[in-house]
């Protein structure tokens, strides 16, 4: 498969990426160049740093284990 960046194509720019497994296959996927994705970054105001991604992480492990904990609350005062 060929990945092309969605944005290059756009732009009429030459977009070819990579290739991709598996590779007999003639089909188009799409993605992000280098230099689109830093602009888009730019655009959207923030760079994605380690540090936010380890935040988003974090919100996502303690919403999980919120959720958990009311299942298993749940479960334990249904027993009662
Ligand atoms: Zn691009």
């Amino acid at each position: 498969m060929k990945v092309l960046c969605a944005w290059c194509v756009r732009d009429g720019k030459p977009a070819f990426l990579r290739e991709k497994f598996p590779l007999e296959d003639p089909s188009e996927t799409h993605g992000l160049c280098g230099d689109h994705f830093t602009s888009l970054s730019a655009s959207v105001g923030k760079v994605v740093t380690p540090r936010v991604w380890l935040l988003s992480r974090m919100h996502d492990l303690s919403w999980g284990l919120t959720r958990w904990a009311q299942r298993v609350m749940g479960r334990l005062w249904s027993l009662c």
